[in-house]
């Protein structure tokens, strides 16, 4: 059968610009800011046309309240079949030899994958450890204006003053001052590898669950180019929208004994019905995961980082805690004497999108910050490699030295160029 024949009903862009000719225009210029520019947003990614078929498919249609062989509509055959595939292929890529793993991928986003994490395992006001929002930590690990520090009780913990690494003897001594019924390992903004096996070491010494966010770095481990956080956790939950380069969505893995109780915490706890258009685009990702390709992918990824963050200190901006093990880096711009604020908006003059982040002990307030932050699982699927982020670097350079926006237009000139000969989305021949 050819394309053609095949009786598949799913986006027609003629259709939206004929009936919605202003939705059209955003989807066309957001397509035009993404190809036109350099994408270094840590958590952004380009997912594939197949990803993309799966999400404007008409599963998005579905009523599917349940699990697979379990729902409380009818009509769930199809989907039940996309979830059953997606949970396998989930196994397959992140299980470990003569162990079972649980797998749940309905939650609708890692923020909704934590809160049932939180919920399966804790009582409200119960103490949570787990790194400071300042230092990398995610607005869910105990933020005042999340649920997890609203309904939980948080203790941060923070990374050293002189090496921006995690220190497990201060997490250890604050879990045995504070003993925490849950312990959180993962971040928003910490380059570097994370000691799973010490955070379990000091979970079991306080009897503490121990829940790794692998939201960043998930992708990163399923391309097995950093060590994997599964036999060490009760629970790991990540997005797969990140480096894993799936759809916008969350996901959990833990142990089979906490199966129950992170599904029901997931549905009908927290969530609805699954978004199962989003199920069926996390299995196609899944599935691209598990093709050899993507294990260069992710090889290519650190590979990347390293060399940008190398790049970009010898642009004068300092790479935090060292440099980078993973596809980010954080970079303390003080030396240059500009705020992250600046950065950001002279960046972006310039058509390179990054984020201002705070950095450790930062002390400018967080919307100004003394740092950025890049990432580079985008550019690395539009298939650049180390001579790039070279080039890269020297670009982001020129650009945050622009004091009077100049250079801006020469800059995203010489951008343009260089996303030409690697492009995102390109046009099938
Ligand atoms: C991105 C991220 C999340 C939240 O994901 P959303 O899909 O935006 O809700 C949670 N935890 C960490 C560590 C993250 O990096």
């Amino acid at each position: 059968m050819s394309a053609a024949d095949v009786p598949f009903w799913g986006p027609d862009f003629a259709e939206l610009q004929a009936s919605d000719p202003d939705i059209a225009d955003v989807v066309l210029g957001e397509l035009d800011r993404l190809k036109g520019g350099l994408q270094l947003i840590a958590s952004e990614n380009f997912t594939s046309p197949a990803v993309l078929a799966a999400l404007g498919s008409t599963l998005s249609n579905k009523y599917a309240e349940g699990y697979p062989g379990r729902r409380y509509y009818g009509g769930c055959a199809e989907v039940d079949k996309a979830e059953r595939i997606g949970i396998a292929r989930a196994q397959q890529l992140f299980g470990v030899e003569g162990a079972e793993l649980h797998v749940n991928l309905q939650p609708h986003s890692g923020a909704s994958a934590n809160l049932a994490a939180y919920a399966a395992l804790l009582q409200p006001g119960d103490t949570v450890l787990a790194m400071s929002l300042p230092h990398g930590g995610h607005l869910t690990h105990g933020s005042s204006v999340s649920f997890s520090g609203t309904w939980f009780t948080p203790v941060p913990y923070s990374v050293r003053a002189d090496t921006e690494l995690i220190d497990y003897d201060e997490v250890r001594d604050l879990a045995l001052e504070h003993r925490p019924a849950m312990l959180i390992a993962g971040a928003t903004a910490y380059p570097r590898l994370i000691d799973f096996a010490a955070f379990r070491e000091i979970a079991d010494e306080v009897g503490a669950w121990l829940m790794v966010d692998a939201a960043h770095f998930i992708g990163l481990v399923a391309g097995q180019a950093i060590p994997s956080p599964v036999p060490y956790a009760d629970v790991v939950t990540f997005t797969t929208h990140k480096v894993l380069r799936g759809p916008r969505g969350g996901m959990i893995v833990c142990r089979p004994d906490l199966a129950k109780r992170i599904d029901k915490a997931v549905f009908p706890f927290i969530q609805g019905g699954p978004l199962m258009h989003a199920v069926a685009a996390k299995a196609v990702a899944l599935g691209e995961c598990l093709q050899p390709s993507y294990r260069d992918y992710a090889r290519q990824v650190v590979a990347n980082s390293k060399s940008l963050a190398d790049g970009l200190a010898a642009e004068g901006m300092r790479p935090v805690s060292g440099g980078t093990d993973t596809h980010l880096a954080l970079l303390d711009l003080r030396e240059l004497g500009i705020t992250g604020a600046q950065a950001e908006a002279r960046c972006d003059a310039a058509r390179i999108t990054l984020n201002k982040n705070a950095i450790p002990y930062d002390p400018a307030p967080p919307m100004t910050a003394s740092g950025v932050r890049v990432g580079t699982a985008a550019v690395t699927t539009q298939g650049m490699t180390e001579g790039d982020m070279k080039e890269v670097a020297s670009l982001i350079g020129q650009a945050v030295r622009d004091e009077d926006g100049s250079a801006a237009a020469e800059v995203a000139t010489t951008v343009s160029a260089l996303v030409a000969r690697h492009p995102a989305y390109p046009r099938p021949a």
